[in-house]
């Protein structure tokens, strides 16, 4: 605890933490040393966690780096928080992201930009950027994020990590501020599979407070071992794609073809909805969010503000007060496409679309284990260089995929650009498989 407290006062220019629970973490390792000596301690003692400002841990702030929910306390933990302190994991503190999981940057947070371990000038990544800045900068061993279209594996991605985004429904979202609920899932940053792996088998099953969580038996992913060869589907047409950033087209070519050196078989696809991907992703969760975000109201929860004299201004005078700009604009688009008039042309075509997406991926991954992107099409960018929502938007290109799916993706860190930024690569895989995700992962470590 002592070794990590030191390295995140060192880094505090990261921004990576909103709050760091210094004096609970000792108290809460003394104890754990005493269970040591008896000899009564969990399987996860000695791991030491952080969690996105997005979480919620029993009587702690958690805002969702949102100015409406300042001073709000949580009256429970999220039950994957719960389940890793039962395995006597030490929770050392709070960590900075993007407003409500809304942005790619980490530069939407009412905590302030977090910045990038490897080069500050740079993003880490969004929108759970401070807890992936946090692992990579040695702050603390995994940290747990929320991914609704790429939050985990995007930032693991920009700053040299391991991000997981599993199946929908693994991890129960009990404890988890909702942004799109058909589509969030906490995910996990590492710096090795094998923590990914282990985190995944503490927190992963059925809850009976998530009423959407799976009741499939959780398998022993610490296990997982590679075994022979495996297929695997790519896109060819991303050797050249204009949207790429060269070094990115260049270490995925190397890749497929290392990984046919190496006795896989490689199967050429594309992909036929690839233009539909993003407005798809785009329109259906500003609609989730929309409903989702109504409950901060001002009564409720947090922020009420001062200024208004009846009900309904504190409502107005509370939304304008507490919200960020891209939380609004994302309130603003999702009720349009909800509305009467808009409903059929947007929502409708947007869900039409998600259920063809999500045939034409499986349809591929009964074909083959995999399906293997880069995870972003750039490495990681300046502070304030995407100033159009649509630029900022285009970063998820690879990562919505899965997320509109509903299925596992982990995002696996694969050398630098010339600038010695790291480039992260995305592995796709079968709903419930991420026990062959973790095997097959091992072998690009
Ligand atoms: N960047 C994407 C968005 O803004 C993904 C966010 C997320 O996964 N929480 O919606």
């Amino acid at each position: 605890v002592d070794y990590y407290l030191t390295n995140i006062e060192r880094d505090k220019q990261l921004n990576a933490f909103v709050e760091v629970y210094a004096e609970e973490a000792k108290q809460r390792a003394r104890e754990l040393d005493k269970k040591i000596e008896l000899k009564t301690a969990g399987p996860l003692v000695g791991l030491i966690f952080g969690l996105k400002d997005l979480i919620c841990y029993k009587d702690h702030e958690v805002s969702g780096a949102s100015h409406i929910l300042k001073g709000f306390e949580s009256q429970f933990s999220a039950t994957a928080v719960e389940r890793l302190l039962q395995q006597d994991a030490i929770l050392i503190g709070r960590q900075n992201c993007d407003e409500f999981g809304m942005g790619s940057s980490n530069e939407n947070s009412a905590h302030g930009p977090a910045k990038n371990p490897v080069d500050p000038a740079r993003v880490p990544g969004g929108s759970s950027g401070g807890s992936a800045a946090a692992v990579a900068a040695n702050m603390c061993h995994v940290a747990l994020g929320t991914d609704t279209g790429g939050s985990v594996r995007q930032p693991a991605a920009f700053c040299g990590i391991y991000g997981l985004k599993p199946t929908y429904s693994r991890i129960s979202r009990w404890g988890l501020l909702a942004y799109a609920s058909s589509f969030d899932t906490i995910g996990i940053f590492s710096r090795s599979v094998e923590d990914n792996a282990r985190i995944l088998e503490a927190i992963a099953g059925r809850d009976e407070k998530d009423a959407t969580s799976s009741s499939r038996q959780v398998a022993q992913y610490s296990n997982a071992q590679p075994h022979g060869t495996y297929r695997i589907a790519y896109f060819p047409e991303l050797f050249d794609h204009n949207g790429l950033q060269p070094e990115i087209q260049e270490a995925y070519k190397n890749w497929v073809r290392e990984l046919e050196k190496e006795g896989h078989s490689l199967v050429e696809e594309s992909f036929p909805f690839a233009e539909y991907i993003l407005p798809t992703y785009y329109i259906l969760t500003t609609a989730e969010a929309s409903t989702n975000l109504a409950r901060y109201d001002g009564a409720h929860y947090g922020l009420r503000s001062g200024t208004s004299n009846d009900l309904e201004a504190m409502y107005k005078n509370s939304r304008t007060e507490g919200f960020g700009d891209e939380v609004r604009r994302r309130i603003m688009l999702g009720t349009f496409v909800l509305s009467a008039d808009y409903y059929d042309a947007y929502f409708t075509q947007a869900q039409k679309l998600r259920r063809l997406i999500k045939e034409a991926t499986e349809a591929i991954l009964q074909k083959v284990d995999f399906i293997i992107t880069p995870t972003t099409p750039t490495t990681a960018f300046e502070h304030k260089s995407h100033a159009s929502p649509l630029a900022m938007y285009m970063a998820d290109l690879f990562t919505v995929q899965a997320s509109i799916c509903g299925l596992p993706a982990i995002s696996v860190p694969m050398g630098n650009d010339a600038k010695n930024l790291p480039i992260g690569m995305q592995i796709m895989g079968a709903a419930f498989e991420e026990e062959k995700l973790f095997a097959f992962s091992k072998i690009q470590q």
